[in-house]
């Protein structure tokens, strides 16, 4: 990476590691002035940036630079010499992307009664085959809440977007229906709150909050497992709003019935009305994601891109959203679209790259298609000469890759006796020692392995 994509990249992960006003303070007029044998120097406007960059930031300036080139060793301040042009973001940009954040920031302000967040709205949520049903079931609510479903429980992984479905239906009952009283809080809140009233003695008053509620929307209730007390007032709650036809919504990270250490006339509450699980995106969905997203954002991102982050970031929509938000950042200090290349480094951190490891179904597949035979013939007894030749190579990577027992690889591939996979492993590696063609097909099928 050359010196000023190097300071983009730098400036786009900065900031979310620090505040905005931080960031516009110290950052602003910062580049690199020169890159030598892994010494950068960074230029800064004044002594007063050099001091706050070299005692605060250095440490994560330093992370994040070797972390995007690891040849980067030393950092240095140098406070340029008037007319000394810096290569750097145009000074600017720092400034007008400062504006635009707060812009969206305050466009979106938690409402101190309901809590709801009116940025989660069902105009905004993406349906796709994994959140269907969950959706309609929300829609239905907000419709007319008391009278489908009750109470509607939905559940599934992290960053899938429970909450975000819970917060639409509260804001969308608010829209249709102003008069009605909605309430979301989080399990975690609404646990400390009752403990808090016990302790100053001021249950009724917080269950009478709750009890006069139309909608009354409780996320993650997973965390009431265990809290007995909690789940007591809650049952009462739960009842007595149940009993007027109010609507009660709940969601989880699992089904009512994988929660444990809940009371069971708490669970059988909870799978009284409609229980809807979100499932994992599929990648058209991902990529339908992120599209709508930087549509939001006015900016158009290549499909190449997109299907970059997509293919990547498969399980966790938040963690989908972070990655734009990345490229969406470094578009905005450089006015200019990442291309793949960029991307893959903005992304270095954010996309986990699951280990690359071996497992004998990854082993018998790949010499499989090395050798261009059947998997089915290489775990059967043919006796064939390719075959059995492409056999003793995947028995002798059981063996040398994932150190498996002789036994074991001998009943993996077409249950030999353990003296057969010991002697299979055994020839094949002195012939590597004495066949470079042997050795090299090896180091082949390896790397496909360890690539897939
Ligand atoms: P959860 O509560 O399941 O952990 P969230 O509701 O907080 O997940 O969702 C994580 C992020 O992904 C939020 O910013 C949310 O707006 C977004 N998100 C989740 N699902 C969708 C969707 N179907 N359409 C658009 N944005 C979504
Ligand atoms: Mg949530």
């Amino acid at each position: 990476m050359i010196k000023e994509e190097l300071w983009q990249a730098l400036l786009a992960q900065i900031q979310f590691n620090i505040s905005k006003a931080n960031f516009a303070t110290w950052f602003k007029n910062t580049g690199i002035l020169s890159k030598k044998e892994g010494k950068i120097v960074v230029a800064v406007p004044n002594n007063f940036s050099k001091e706050w960059l070299e005692n605060k930031y250095n440490k994560l300036i330093f992370k994040i630079l070797h972390s995007l080139d690891e040849e980067v060793k030393e950092i240095q301040y140098d406070v340029t010499k008037p007319g000394l042009k810096i290569n750097q973001p145009s000074p600017t940009s720092v400034e007008v992307k400062d504006q635009f954040s707060q812009l969206e920031f305050q466009e979106f302000k938690v409402d101190k009664v309901t809590n709801l967040n009116p940025r989660y709205t069902f105009e905004n949520f993406i349906i796709g085959p994994f959140n269907e049903l969950p959706q309609a079931a929300a829609w239905a609510i907000s419709n007319s809440p008391g009278s489908v479903y009750n109470p509607l429980f939905i559940y599934g992984g992290v960053g899938l977007g429970k909450t975000h479905l819970l917060q639409a239906i509260g804001n969308e009952v608010i829209k249709k229906y102003p008069q009605q009283k909605v309430k979301y809080v989080s399990a975690e809140k609404f646990i400390s709150g009752i403990v808090n009233s016990i302790r100053n003695r001021t249950v009724e008053k917080l269950k009478s909050v709750y009890k006069d509620a139309d909608v009354l929307i409780i996320d993650d209730v997973q965390f009431l497992a265990g809290k007995e007390k909690t789940q007591e007032e809650f049952f009462h709650i739960f009842n007595n709003l149940y009993q007027k036809n109010k609507q009660i919504v709940l969601s989880s990270d699992r089904p009512p019935k994988a929660i444990s250490a809940l009371e069971e006339r708490l669970r059988s509450r909870f799978e009284g009305g409609m229980i809807a699980d979100i499932g994992l995106p599929d990648f058209e969905t991902r990529v339908a994601i992120l599209k709508t997203k930087s549509q939001e954002k006015k900016i158009s991102f290549s499909d190449e891109i997109l299907e970059y982050i997509a293919s990547n970031i498969q399980r966790n929509i938040r963690e989908l959203e972070g990655a734009l938000n990345r490229l969406v950042a470094y578009y905005r200090l450089n006015d200019q679209l990442p291309n793949l290349e960029t991307t893959k480094t903005l992304l270095k951190n954010v996309i986990f790259s699951p280990k690359k490891v071996a497992s004998p179904e990854k082993i018998i597949k790949t010499v499989a298609f090395f050798y261009d035979i059947k998997e089915k013939a290489l775990l059967d007894v043919c006796r064939k000469k390719e075959i059995v030749k492409a056999r003793q190579v995947a028995m002798y990577l059981l063996r040398g890759e994932l150190k498996s027992s002789f036994p074991f690889i001998g009943r993996k591939l077409g249950g030999k006796d353990h003296t057969t996979a010991i002697h299979s492993y055994n020839k094949i590696e002195k012939e590597i020692k004495n066949s470079e063609n042997l050795s090299n097909e090896i180091d082949l099928i390896k790397e496909q392995i360890y690539r897939l």
